[in-house]
């Protein structure tokens, strides 16, 4: 018997596009199927097997942003969204649609192949368990408000656990600064954007004194990821 291939499904009204990202795909050894409507995309879904989706934003019959959202109320399958302008990605985070991953058009295949690797590599993973956020040698209790470096308990501010806890919780997930100001809200924290950097740069000092750096990735004119640290 063959070994199973992963099926991606590529919804792309620009079927030239459509075509060499799927010959693309082919080679690397993906199965692929098209779609090049949005409405298509969720009757398609609840019917066939699809282990990743890659989805453009302007379609016709019904705009990726709420293809993407109708995925989401029923299934958890990976997925990337490709988008024209590189501006857009920011809003697009602020939705928090629940996608995987973001490419902005144009784009050259192999850094889709290598996106679509990266994407199928994390959802493999086993979730992290709900109350302990245990990511390499950095590890977060969110019961407790507890954070160990190495091994060894570290104090942070409310507002730092906070983001800490939030990057934490998708390695390698972009989130931009409104997300985060928003997602620590809970915190009491008020303020703008760009104190968002300065509790970042604060964080980051901390981790540094005990040895963990570059765990926290500046994504430029977007904000920030968070890289799981190697002793
Ligand atoms: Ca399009």
């Amino acid at each position: 018997m063959n070994k199973k291939m992963t099926k991606i499904l590529i919804v792309e009204d620009e079927k030239k596009i459509a075509e060499l990202l799927s010959d693309y795909l082919r080679q690397t050894g993906y199965e692929t199927h098209i779609l090049l409507r949005g409405d298509e995309v969720i009757p398609w879904v609840k019917k066939n097997e699809v282990e990743m989706i890659l989805l453009d934003l302007m379609l016709p019959g019904m705009h990726g942003i709420e293809v993407c959202r109708g995925l989401r109320q029923f299934s958890q399958v990976p997925i990337i969204m490709v988008t024209a302008q590189t501006e857009e990605i920011d809003r697009l985070l602020g939705l928090e649609l629940g996608a995987d991953d973001y490419v902005s058009k144009p784009f050259s295949p192999r850094e889709v192949v290598a996106r679509v690797k990266a994407v199928l590599r994390r959802a493999a993973q086993p979730p992290v368990p709900e109350n302990t956020l245990n990511a390499g040698i950095l590890k977060l209790d969110e019961e407790t408000h507890q954070i160990w470096v190495s091994g060894k308990e570290v104090d942070f501010t409310p507002v730092e656990f906070g983001l800490l806890k939030v990057l934490m919780s998708r390695p390698e997930r972009v989130f931009t600064r409104e997300e985060l100001l928003n997602k620590v809200q809970g915190y009491d924290f008020i303020g703008y954007d760009r104190t968002i950097d300065t509790h970042v740069k604060n964080l980051r000092r901390k981790l540094a004194k005990h040895g963990v750096e570059e765990c926290i990735v500046s994504v430029y004119g977007v904000g920030y990821r968070y890289h799981i640290p190697t002793a």
